[in-house]
């Protein structure tokens, strides 16, 4: 396992085939805006014109896109991964996607002769440049396995959660579990701005008791900063949000939070403030 092809270079792509550079793979990319790939080809990756180049002679082809229709583009098709990736190749979608698609793209991989690995991640810009996401996998425990140390280089938790789909199904819990969290950290640093209070203090004080948690970690100092631009878009958001939805009300099940905080990022998106980070959900409020 040493050539890999990298498709989609973007805020989580290009840090992690960084990584992957680091650790002494070659890594080729493609990706959809050229110009954004131009510092990475400086650092010595190699640049493919299309996804098929990208695809062919490599050990294993990462995707990291934005929407589940870009995965269909980039996997499906003639020119798509999978009809040219050469046989025993393991293609790894890292692009936080539908799990129905996923489990699609692992039944055609297979009758191709390919491994397929559904592998979201989660831990932000900030875990994908330092080397520490957690990264979530669902396909053949064998195909795991061999790319471990792929993922190794580009994460420190790494999950094995069953079979095809289930890597998503975990980013999907991941997705809901933020929507509670992500609101209830702005809806605190709100209520503290409307007493007047002292808002960064409040942050510190509530940040090592049972109100601590990641998000806050990450959220409070950028909007306390006035710093929303996207580590992580707030139209992605929206996105993971009703795949969740959709995979939940499949099972019957009705998930009150996540059904409000995705009305209230539809609201921000409708007034063209999807191109934020989720740190912005803070505007919704008075602040
Ligand atoms: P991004 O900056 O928009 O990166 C996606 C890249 O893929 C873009 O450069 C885009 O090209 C390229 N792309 C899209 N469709 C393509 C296609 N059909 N062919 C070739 N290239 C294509 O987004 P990101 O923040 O890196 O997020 C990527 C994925 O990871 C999303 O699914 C997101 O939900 C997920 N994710 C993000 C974070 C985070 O904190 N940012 C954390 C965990 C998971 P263009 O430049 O032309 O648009």
């Amino acid at each position: 396992m040493k050539r890999i092809g990298f498709i989609g270079i973007g805020i989580m792509g290009k840090a992690m085939a960084r990584n992957l550079m680091k650790a002494g793979y070659e890594v080729a990319v493609y990706t959809r805006t050229k110009k954004k790939a131009e510092d990475i080809i400086e650092e010595g990756a190699v640049w493919c014109e299309d996804v098929k180049t990208c695809a062919r002679g490599k050990d294993a082809v990462i995707t990291m896109v934005g929407y589940p229709k870009d995965v269909e583009q980039v996997y499906l098709g003639d020119e798509g991964i999978l009809a040219n990736a050469d046989k025993g190749t393991c293609v790894i979608d890292m692009t936080t996607t539908s799990p129905k698609l996923s489990v699609r793209i692992y039944e055609e991989a297979r009758k191709a002769g390919l491994y397929a690995l559904d592998a979201p991640v989660t831990g932000g810009d900030t875990g994908a440049k330092e080397g520490t996401l957690t990264i979530l996998v669902g396909g053949d425990r064998e195909a795991f396995e061999r790319c471990m140390p792929i993922f190794q280089a580009m994460g420190k938790n790494i999950q094995y959660e069953g079979q095809a789909g289930n890597g998503q199904h975990t980013k999907m819990c991941n997705q809901i579990a933020i929507a509670g969290a992500i609101s209830g950290v702005c809806e605190a640093m709100a209520y503290a701005k409307a007493q007047g209070m002292d808002v960064q203090l409040m942050v510190d004080s509530i940040s090592t008791g049972a109100a601590g948690s990641a998000q806050l970690k990450a959220v409070a100092p950028r909007i306390l900063a006035g710093d929303f631009n996207p580590g992580f878009f707030i139209r992605h958001f929206i996105k993971d949000m009703r795949l969740a939805k959709e995979e939940a009300e499949d099972r019957g099940l009705a998930l009150g939070v996540l059904d409000y905080v995705l009305s209230m990022y539809e609201t921000m998106e409708a007034e063209g403030k999807g191109g934020l980070g989720t740190q912005a959900l803070i505007q919704y409020y008075q602040w």
